[in-house]
């Protein structure tokens, strides 16, 4: 393998250990819940979600949950909440 590629990967590694160098400014997805799928969505400032909960409420189980997942990838105006334990396990390690 390439020098430099090898030198990528590592730097990578780093980097996903740090998800605090990431600010997210638009989300898209579909959230797969109890009682059926929804279309959530973080852009321009401001949550949506398709399910029945948000547009009474501005806030819901899904758009929490997906808080929780990105952490602290999400501006700070864009959490309920401080982030103080980020849910970020996908390299099969916790952050310290
Ligand atoms: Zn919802």
């Amino acid at each position: 393998m390439q020098s430099s590629l090898i030198g990528k990967i590592q730097k990578a590694n780093m980097y996903a250990r740090e998800p605090e160098r990431v600010a997210l400014s638009e989300i898209g997805a579909t959230f797969r819940g109890e009682h059926g799928s929804y279309d959530l969505s973080y852009s321009d400032g401001a949550w949506g979600c398709s399910c029945n909960s948000f547009p009474a409420s501005g806030i819901c189980s899904h758009v929490m949950a997906m808080q929780k997942l990105v952490g602290t990838m999400l501006p700070a105006e864009a959490r309920y909440w401080p982030v103080t334990d980020p849910a970020v396990a996908t390299n099969g390690t916790s952050s310290p």
